[in-house]
């Protein structure tokens, strides 16, 4: 199965796939509408903290980054978009303009 992902229900951006590991737009907060809460790395395959997330039922996604300035709401507050970049295939100079992260993106030629 190849990369997906979802929109981020605060900023609309996505949460992007962990490519480099431990970018910050690829730490997500999920919120099921039961109420579960999971923080962690998105892995870019549906997994959270080796969770999956589909099947499991109906949940808001967040950048945690997004997630903890927004004041960690912990309630479902509606399902999240997929991402029609599959939270990976994005143009270099996008990445660079929408998701900046430490030390700046790498690319090879
Ligand atoms: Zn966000």
């Amino acid at each position: 199965m190849g990369l997906f992902s979802w929109r981020c229900k605060i900023c609309k951006k996505e949460i992007l796939a962990p490519f480099p590991a431990g970018n910050k737009w690829s730490q997500a907060v999920v919120v099921f509408e039961n109420g579960d809460v999971h923080i962690g790395e998105y892995d870019g395959y549906g997994r959270i903290n080796g969770g999956d997330l589909v099947d499991a039922g109906i949940f808001t996604m967040y950048h945690r980054h997004c997630w903890e300035k927004a004041g960690k709401p912990m309630e479902f507050a509606g399902e999240s978009d997929y991402a029609e970049h599959q939270g990976y295939f994005f143009e270099e100079h996008e990445l660079r303009r929408d998701y900046p992260i430490e030390g700046g993106w790498k690319f090879d030629d």
